[in-house]
């Protein structure tokens, strides 16, 4: 009796606290569909979620931002820019879920307390790429016939789209944003799976639709997240507000301990955290999780550990957000 006693208070106090949030399975590549229905269902389950569609992608599927929170300011998390990047819009799904739990029940998160949502909502969008993602998960019943053979050409005629990383209609997220576009000059002329810049900045629809929407929610930090490297990108072109800057990357930096990248000498431009830093003089950061892969998608097993390293990052930058709307 005394030892079935011992084994129920250790399996009581080695209960993870979160062990409750469920909906967001981790075990299987997280595909759009994935997406939709784990929103419905966490909206069903924990309610006080705001489900926006920001635009369609250039095949037609909704792109989704989710505000968590009643804070009339907020912060913004972004995930998939980037085909072969899906396990950073499960990290996100699994933050919503995990925080939206924590929230209903006005719980702390490790040492985060939850009631910093009543002053900054957390907006996520969790996959501003689901065409990319769709190639890369070889899901090509997905688009249209006539489509599949220039997938396949831009893909340097291999059936094999592990590698993918642009969306549908070849064009790198990544490398379409108003700043600094001009001087991107190393990437392939024409669409590919990867690092083609497109004809001019804001080409891309999801690249239009996510700009547009940040400037309706006037975020007080934003993070786009990537793989793979574990590193953090945090600055451009040296602005006015390095030490800013340094100061909250080195927080996310000690809760995930990812590297803070050394700033480059010459920029590389282009992304979505060069265009925020240049647009809105506000914190943004990259963040890629994972160890490094080469060109294809982290593998689920490292998901875990990726969870474990990221998994305050929200409410910290949320907590951020408030000391700097203080500080104002
Ligand atoms: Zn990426």
């Amino acid at each position: 009796m005394e030892k079935v006693l011992c084994i129920l208070l250790i399996l009581l106090l080695t209960v993870d606290n979160v062990s409750f949030a469920k909906t967001v399975n981790t075990n299987q590549p997280y595909t759009y569909e994935n997406m939709t229905n784990d929103l419905e269902r966490i909206n069903q389950e924990y309610g006080g979620l705001k489900v926006k569609k920001i635009g369609e992608t250039h095949f037609g599927k909704d792109i989704y931002a989710i505000r968590l929170g009643k804070g009339k300011k907020n912060i913004v998390l972004i995930g998939a820019h980037h085909g072969r990047e899906w396990i950073t819009s499960m990290l996100l799904m699994k933050k919503l879920e995990v925080y939206a739990a924590m929230y209903k029940r006005e719980k702390k998160l490790g040492p985060f307390s939850t009631d910093i949502l009543d002053d900054v909502s957390i907006w996520f969008i969790p996959m501003l790429n689901p065409d990319g993602v769709a190639i890369q998960q070889n899901k090509l019943e997905l688009f249209p016939k006539k489509h599949l053979k220039k997938v396949i050409s831009m893909n340097d005629g291999l059936d094999n789209f592990e590698r993918w990383k642009a969306n549908g209609v070849g064009i790198d997220l990544n490398r379409q944003y108003p700043a600094g576009w001009r001087e991107l000059s190393d990437g392939p002329k024409n669409p590919s799976y990867q690092f083609y810049k497109g004809n001019k900045p804001l080409e891309a629809k999801e690249v239009r639709a996510l700009t547009k929407f940040i400037r309706t929610i006037n975020p007080e930090i934003a993070v786009a997240y990537h793989s793979a490297g574990r590193e953090i990108f945090w600055n451009y072109k040296n602005g006015k507000h390095l030490k800013r800057d340094k100061r909250i990357a080195k927080k996310i930096s000690l809760l995930t301990h990812y590297r803070l990248a050394k700033p480059p000498k010459h920029a590389t431009g282009g992304g979505f955290t060069d265009w925020f830093i240049t647009t809105y003089h506000r914190p943004a950061m990259t963040i890629e999780v994972s160890p490094l892969v080469g060109e294809t998608s982290p593998p689920l097993s490292v998901f875990e550990t990726e969870w474990e390293r990221n998994k305050y990052v929200g409410l910290s930058l949320a907590r951020e957000a408030k000391l700097l709307l203080k500080q104002k």
